[in-house]
């Protein structure tokens, strides 16, 4: 099987051109946004367990363009190649999410510093996520719990410094509150090539707050 690249669909985040081949790593493909048959957003899906919801004629409905057209074998009938077009946005029957309330991100490190766009929330200077920490604002040995309303990403010099101390205690003010994600805004930080279609839909769903409120 092999997939072309549809011309219709844009990376809506990455640079450079929208070429998506199997052949290779797999890894920098699109991914497809999988909704419930309610129109709840689930995850992401890889674009072979797309393909498995259409081939079990488990697709409820769809949204967008196809992005990616895989062809299969021949049938010796009709001498025609096995064709699917695969869309952006997927519904599948009998796919219902567990709950309606949407789920909760999980923390860990690459979320918490895709949270905080891999700044520092002490000294506000970017980092990569391999010279960056988990900082629990109220320490641990003080009671702080290991919950996204009581971690921000730090650098190692500032982890460090402030050391088991609060904010206050070190007088190392933070630049930002620290907040659970949405499922909606952990979806578009948990994918780097997100495509224009799931991002209009996506941004559709954000919620209507602030992401972050900064501190004076
Ligand atoms: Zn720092």
């Amino acid at each position: 099987m092999t997939t072309l690249p549809a011309s219709s669909c844009e990376p809506a985040l990455a640079a450079g051109p929208a070429i998506w081949l199997v052949s290779g790593s797999e890894r920098n493909l699109p991914r497809v946004l999988s909704l419930d048959a309610y129109g709840r957003i689930v995850d992401w899906i890889t674009w072979r367990e797309a393909a498995h919801l259409y081939a079990r004629d488990a697709v409820a409905w769809t949204l967008g363009d196809p992005c990616f057209i895989l062809r299969g074998g021949i049938n010796r009938i009709t001498g025609q190649q096995s064709r699917l077009d695969l869309h952006p946005i997927v519904a599948a029957r009998g796919h219902a999410r567990a709950s309606a309330a949407p789920p909760s991100p999980a923390l860990n490190n690459a979320a918490l510093f895709a949270r905080d766009t891999h700044l520092c929330l002490y000294c506000g200077q970017e980092f990569s996520r391999y010279q960056l920490t988990r900082d629990h604002v109220v320490p641990r040995s003080q009671g702080g719990r290991d919950i996204w309303e009581n971690v921000v990403t730090a650098c190692l010099s500032c982890n460090t410094r402030k050391g088991g101390r609060t904010p206050a205690q070190a007088h190392m003010p933070l630049l930002a509150v620290p907040y659970r994600p949405s499922w909606v805004e952990h979806l578009i930080l948990s994918n780097r090539n997100i495509l224009a279609d799931q991002m209009d839909f996506l941004r559709s769903h954000l919620p209507r707050r602030p992401r972050r409120a900064i501190l004076q």
